[in-house]
Order: structure tokens, then C-alpha cells, then sequence
């Protein structure tokens, strides 16, 4: 948490988004010095023994609090989350008929429209959130239209727009590789890597700053990359490299190095998963237990733990509410730009007192405008 003229700030901004206050002080530090070497970790050569150390030791932890296998690679990429909706469909459905993809609210909704490009893949709607429910609900995994065969099945686990998210890992009978968009989730709550082909977010929300996207992939997988695929959409190409095919985001994979070890003094994702089911609880309680003046109406099993949208009955209390809580020290509260409302991010750096202050908030200002 900032602080401006010593009231604290608490921001709940979607992404890029909070970090660990600990996190931002190491990294203020450490920014024209890294650990002695007289040098910024920004202007270090990234195949340096120091920035290699950086790098490996990222990975490491990474793997050590998402309990990662053996066979699963882990590369920081570039080019967000959107980048892999092509690259992954490019590398993983190579050679396939078919890719299958459900459309769970905006994101994926975006990336099942780019994932057919330059490829010949028919990339199949197995299920469509906003047809069937307005996006109030999810696709439960024994209604998605798969087939074995399929390249994969792509869906995303929490959608940063809608708030909606999947708790219970979709498990479809004869599931074909489940590629999964995590941006907005990974490492909030604990997983089973194994039940994934492939996991792909971009840092910027539970993570790092942007720049950095992280991709888990089965090592099977990669003899789908074929050599046809230009080298810096290639998977394989970026294993055999071992992350160093290119430049990478050297100083964003820094900061989420950083944040993996905050994470791992918090007692890892099993302690912080506990922290952030009771701050969407209470939030979510708030919401229910304001006589519809807040309003939210996905269904509770489709609740996201991590962005909790909201709105009052019209937009000028929207808009209030917003302007207001800003001047609270409650920063970043609107929603997406074409969803309107509010939208309370609450990664793993937001602390419990962040959303109790914005629970404070919400009361106070019901007494003064409901
Ligand atoms: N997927 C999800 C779930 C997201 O929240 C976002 C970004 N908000 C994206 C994909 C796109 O990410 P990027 O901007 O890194 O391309």
C-alpha cells in the first residue's frame, strides 16, 4: 500500500496492478546497485551471469509454489496475454483438424476470434457464456461441445471483466489438452499443473509489471512446434534457447522474481488462497447486504475471487462512487471501459485491510446517497 500525505492508498486497478509494498522497496534499493555488482538490474546484459542467476532463480520459485513437474517448462515471453491466443494455437494445433474454445466473457471471447489466424485449424465454439447466460454465469465444463480429437480446448479461468471464474477446474469427459489463460489468477489459489496442457498469463496482475508473460507448457507438447513457425512464436525454439532466443523483459521478470519470493514468505499460494477467499467473501457480502444499492448478479458458484464488479442503479452514482472513493485513497475502482460500473481488483498484494477500507467506503456512502 502508497501512502499520500500519510492516509494510505489502496489500488484496485485490473492490471497493470498493486504489487507488494516490500516488493517496490527491494526494487528501490536494489535499482542502481543490484546485490553489488555496481550495475541496475535495467542495464545488465541479459545473458550475464547475474541476470541469468535472476532469471533461474525466478523460475525456480515459480515452480516451487505452483508445485510445477519435471516435464513442464516454464519461459517468460513477451508480448502479453493476447500474444498467446496466436502463438499458442500456432504451435499446439499444428497439423490439427480442429481446436476447441469456450467463450466465458471478454477475454477469451477475443482470443477465440484471433486464435484462427494464420493457421488452418477450424477453431470450434464448444461453448458460449454470452449467448447462454448474458455473461452471468459460466459454461459448466459437461455442456462445452469438445471433441478428444481436438488440438486442445482453450478456456480462461477468470475473466478480469465480467468477474466471472472457474473454482472448480472444468473436467469434461474426454477432454482433449486444456490450454489455459491464468492472467488473472495464477497463483492466487492452489492448482494441479498436471490436469493442464499448457498455462499462459500475463504478469501484470498477479505477478509483475507488464511485459512479461508466463507460459507452463508440457514437454510432449513441444513436438508440436514445427519448424515452419516463424522462431519467436516457436515454444520449442524458446526451450532449447532456455528463455534467451531474444532479448527478454529482463527488468519485469526482476519484480516478479521479487514477487515470488514475497509470496513464498506469505507462506505460499495454500496461505494466500486463504486470504483471498475471505476478502471476496466479505466483499461479495457487502455487495448482497446493501439492499440492492450495490448490485451484482452472477451466480455465486461463478464468482470471481479476484475481480468483484459491482454498480449502483445508474452511472451518475457510478461515477460518484468512483470520484469519491478516489479521494479516499481508493484508487482504480471503475470497470472496464465498455462494462461501466465498478470493479474491485483484489490480487494477492492487496492486504485485508485494502478491501475492508473499501467496505467502509461502500457503507458510508450509502448512508450519504441510498
Ligand atoms: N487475458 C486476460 C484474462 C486478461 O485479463 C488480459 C488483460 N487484462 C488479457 C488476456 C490480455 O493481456 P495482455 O494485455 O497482456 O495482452
Amino acid at each position: 500500500m502508497m501512502t499520500t500525505q500519510n492516509s494510505p492508498v489502496y489500488n484496485f486497478s485490473a492490471g497493470p496492478a498493486i504489487l507488494p509494498d516490500a516488493v517496490l522497496r527491494t526494487a528501490q534499493q536494489e535499482l542502481l546497485d543490484y546485490n553489488g555488482s555496481g550495475l541496475s538490474v535495467m542495464t545488465m546484459s541479459h545473458r550475464s551471469d547475474v541476470f541469468m542467476s535472476i532469471l533461474h532463480h525466478a523460475e525456480q520459485d515459480l515452480r516451487q509454489l505452483l508445485n510445477i513437474p519435471d516435464n513442464y517448462k516454464i519461459l517468460f515471453l513477451q508480448g502479453g496475454a493476447s500474444a498467446q491466443f496466436n502463438m499458442m494455437t500456432l504451435n499446439l494445433a499444428h497439423g490439427f483438424k480442429r481446436a476447441d474454445s469456450v467463450v466465458s466473457g471478454n477475454w477469451s471471447r477475443i482470443a477465440h476470434q484471433q486464435m484462427g489466424k494464420l493457421t488452418q485449424t477450424e477453431i470450434h465454439l464448444a461453448a458460449h457464456g454470452g449467448d447462454l447466460f448474458d455473461y452471468q454465469d459460466i459454461p459448466p465444463a459437461a455442456s462445452w461441445d469438445i471433441d478428444p480429437q481436438s488440438a486442445f480446448v482453450h478456456f480462461c479461468s477468470n475473466e478480469t471483466v465480467h468477474g466471472l471464474q472457474y473454482l472448480d477446474l472444468p473436467k469434461p469427459d474426454g477432454l482433449p489438452t486444456l490450454v489455459c489463460d491464468m492472467s488473472s489468477e495464477i497463483l492466487s489459489r492452489q492448482i494441479n499443473v498436471s490436469d493442464y496442457g499448457m498455462i499462459y498469463a500475463g504478469a501484470q496482475k498477479n505477478i509483475g509489471p507488464s511485459g512479461a508473460t508466463i507460459v507452463i507448457i508440457r514437454e510432449d507438447l513441444l513436438d508440436r512446434s514445427d519448424d515452419s513457425i516463424p522462431d519467436v512464436w516457436n515454444y520449442k525454439k524458446h526451450v532449447i534457447k532456455q528463455g534467451m532466443y531474444n532479448t527478454p523483459a529482463t527488468y519485469p521478470i526482476y519484480i516478479s522474481g521479487l514477487v515470488f519470493r514475497w509470496l513464498q514468505a506469505q507462506g505460499g499460494v495454500a496461505q494466500i488462497e486463504k486470504t483471498n477467499a475471505l476478502k471476496a467473501s466479505l466483499l461479495y457480502q457487502a455487495i448482497d447486504n446493501s439492499n440492492g444499492f450495490y448490485i451484482n448478479n452472477i451466480k455465486e458458484h461463478a464468482r470471481s475471487r479476484m475481480n468483484v464488479i459491482f454498480h449502483t442503479a445508474d452511472k451518475a452514482t457510478d461515477d460518484l462512487f468512483i470520484q469519491e472513493a478516489s479521494l479516499r485513497g481508493l484508487s482504480m475502482l471503475n470497470g472496464y471501459k465498455s462494462m461501466g460500473g465498478m470493479r474491485a481488483s483484489i490480487y494477492n498484494a492487496m492486504p485485508l485491510q485494502g478491501v475492508e477500507a473499501l467496505i467502509d467506503f461502500m457503507r458510508d456512502f450509502q448512508r450519504r446517497h441510498g
